[in-house]
């Protein structure tokens, strides 16, 4: 079944399944590729504008951790290792939320949500990760942070650009 898709820049899509449309070229997200490999790709959703926020999302259409495939394991946990080192490099993020439900509504793909002092207020734990997301698509969308994000984005980029894999 397919859906319209409203997207950060305005844009409107008729997909299927917005992570399939997303890694496969389709479309391209606000900000652009963070990296691609054979079995990922790792993007923001600006529509939440969090400076260092990350998806990781599996190329192929499935839901369950339990249907990585050997190879996309190994490869899964080296990348996710690499961004989150990345992002306590170059951005300076000391902790990050991860995220994942397999009854989502695109296919596989991880949240790695950096935390900010501005979050606490907010609370702890995965109570916070929804008003977090909303105060950020709410509060933060303006053009000064935007920036910001994108610059985040294009710092990750570079620090992705060296890495290995062997199934790439
Ligand atoms: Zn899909």
């Amino acid at each position: 079944m397919s859906r319209q898709i409203i997207l950060a820049d305005g844009r409107t899509v008729e997909v299927e399944c917005l992570s399939c449309a997303l890694t496969s070229g389709v479309i391209t997200p606000t900000g652009g590729v963070i990296f691609e490999s054979k079995h990922f790709h790792v993007h923001q959703d600006v529509a939440y504008p969090i400076r260092g926020l990350v998806i990781l999302a599996s190329k192929r259409h499935f839901y369950g951790m339990d249907e990585l495939t050997d190879e996309e394991q190994a490869e899964y946990i080296s990348l996710i290792h690499k961004i989150r080192k990345e992002q306590r490099k170059r951005l300076g993020i000391d902790q990050v939320y991860y995220f994942y439900n397999e009854d989502t509504t695109h296919h596989f793909h991880l949240w790695m949500v950096p935390r900010y002092e501005w979050m606490k207020e907010f609370g702890n734990s995965v109570e916070s990760l929804r008003p977090v997301l909303l105060h950020a698509r709410k509060n933060m969308n303006n053009e000064e942070n935007m920036k910001f994000v994108i610059e985040g984005i294009n710092n990750l980029r570079d620090g992705l650009s060296d890495f290995e894999n062997s199934s790439r």
